[in-house]
């Protein structure tokens, strides 16, 4: 999972796509990078680390120009080695390239395959670079980008949430499936495309629109336009971005993430009322879930769980010791909101079993009585492909386990996870819109070894169609 930007702005962009980047810093944190371009060149700066290590006030000036690109990575293909580290840059006869994704594509290394025999050296291993050959090699031949992304849409078979700068314009576009989040925002002075509307929120912007499976979106110092390269017979937008990966405060394909979670979490006591003495959230993911449950069951909202909001990233320290160590240091108990009480634990998600176990000793620690975990989502049973960093089968808790199996290994008193079609009602949009990889073991595209529910998807061919009718906007109009 990562996060992308892309601005145009006529006040310069590199500040503004540093406050988006870290609008999105939830969605990676191993490395970030911005590009932009002025004049005839193309400066990028990128290194490991979260947005704040990474740049300072001097690089941020030593980016000028008024298009640019950014891109905040969590490692799902290719090793964490500073040449995986986007945007990617490719220059081609004069023009200048830069690209940065979101997403993971199923049939990388068949392609790679087919262009290393071509002839073609990788200075990579991530599948975003297989992304920038292709666009390269059709602007090689016809040098229009609605070119470039048709061959990309017939090409590559994944998840794909695209920016590219090409020399000073900004393009956008999203799988013809829309499984990564892409949206469009107005600015004082231009337009912003971004995985999450939160980082439209940052800049002060206009939420504008979606930006539509298999759309691409153009920016460019005139305004912003838009083609239809493909379009699919169903929509298939990732349901653990809802669960888990969104921020709440996000508006979704239309919907309010908060909301699709306080849902949820309604929904959880309605399946199972259980009786308790206080709803008490795993921070942050469980908090709109049990603001929810709390609302609906008349059990007060108690935090028993304190995060430590300046820790980092647990998950690189090298040993065991030491990640048990960096999690007590990142979440602590409340105890008198604990002890000898009943509590309603609320988690959006149980993937590995590691993290519920513990937190459930922490809380039995602490004096509770009962501990009676609700989980926001159904069993997770099957891997992620696309994007989200779910592991293989054998590291699921919940495969090949049923939910007793599962409640005993973590130590609960009970164990309740949201039925699928509940958690499907709450985010509004329908199952055949929806991916549901990961909770039903079928996926929306083909992959080798898996079950695929059937997808169909149209290609404009030819000339583009564009709806400028319903959106053209010149320089500074909505
Ligand atoms: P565990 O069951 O130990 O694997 O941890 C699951 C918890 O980690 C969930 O409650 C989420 O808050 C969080 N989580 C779930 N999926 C991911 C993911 N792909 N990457 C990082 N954290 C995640």
């Amino acid at each position: 999972m990562c996060g992308i930007v892309g601005i145009v702005d006529a006040g310069g962009v590199s500040f503004p796509l540093y406050y988006a980047l870290y609008a999105l810093q939830h969605r990676g944190q191993e490395s970030a990078g911005i590009s932009t371009f002025e004049g005839t060149t193309l400066y990028t700066h990128k290194a490991q680390g979260l947005v704040a290590e990474v740049f300072n006030s001097q690089t941020l000036q030593d980016l000028p120009g008024n298009a640019g690109i950014g891109h905040v990575r969590y490692p799902t293909t290719g090793s964490k080695v500073p040449e995986n580290i986007q945007p990617f840059n490719f220059r081609y006869r004069g023009l200048d390239l830069s690209i940065a994704h979101n997403g993971n594509l199923v049939n990388t290394a068949e392609l790679r395959e087919e262009y290393e025999r071509r002839g073609q050296i990788f200075c990579t291993t991530t599948d975003t670079e297989i992304m920038g050959s292709i666009i390269a090699e059709a602007l090689r031949t016809s040098k229009s980008m609605e070119d470039a992304v048709l061959l990309c849409m017939r090409r590559l078979r994944g998840s794909y949430a695209t920016v590219a700068l090409l020399n000073d314009t900004v393009y956008a576009f999203r799988d013809p499936l829309g499984i990564k989040p892409l949206c469009i925002g107005k600015l004082d002075n231009g337009y912003i495309v971004a995985s999450e509307s939160v980082a439209i929120d940052a800049l002060g912007g206009t939420f504008v629109r979606d930006v539509r499976p298999g759309e691409l979106v153009r920016i460019d110092e005139s305004g912003l336009t838009s083609t239809q390269i493909a379009t699919a017979n169903r929509k298939a937008y990732c349901i653990f971005e809802y669960i888990y990966f969104a921020r709440a405060d996000s508006v979704m394909d239309g919907t309010l993430v908060y909301d699709v979670r306080r849902r949820i979490g309604q929904k959880l006591y309605d399946v199972r009322p259980t009786e308790g003495d206080s709803v008490c959230p795993v921070p942050d993911s469980g908090i709109a879930y049990a603001a929810g449950y709390a609302k609906e069951s008349g059990i007060p909202f108690l935090e028993g769980l304190m995060k430590n909001r300046y820790m980092g990233r647990t998950f690189i320290m090298p040993t065991q010791q030491q990640r048990e160590r960096a999690i007590r240091i990142k979440l602590n108990t409340v105890r008198g909101n604990l002890k000898d009480k009943r509590v309603v634990l609320i988690d959006d998600s149980v993937v590995r079993g590691t993290t519920s176990r513990r937190i459930v000793n922490m809380i039995r620690d602490a004096g509770a009585d009962e501990v009676h975990l609700r989980v926001g989502s159904p069993p997770i049973i099957a891997p992620c492909y696309l994007g989200v960093d779910v592991p293989t089968r054998t590291e699921l808790i919940a495969n090949g386990r049923d939910v007793e199996a599962v409640r005993k290994s973590i130590g609960a008193t009970s164990l309740t996870y949201i039925p699928l079609e509940d958690l499907v009602e709450a985010i509004g949009c329908g199952e055949q819109n929806l991916c549901t990889g990961c909770l039903t073991g079928c996926y929306p595209v083909e992959i080798n070894g898996e079950k695929s529910c059937h997808s169909i998807v149209d290609y404009v061919s030819g000339t583009h169609q564009s709806d400028l009718s319903t959106f053209k906007a010149g320089k500074g109009r909505t």
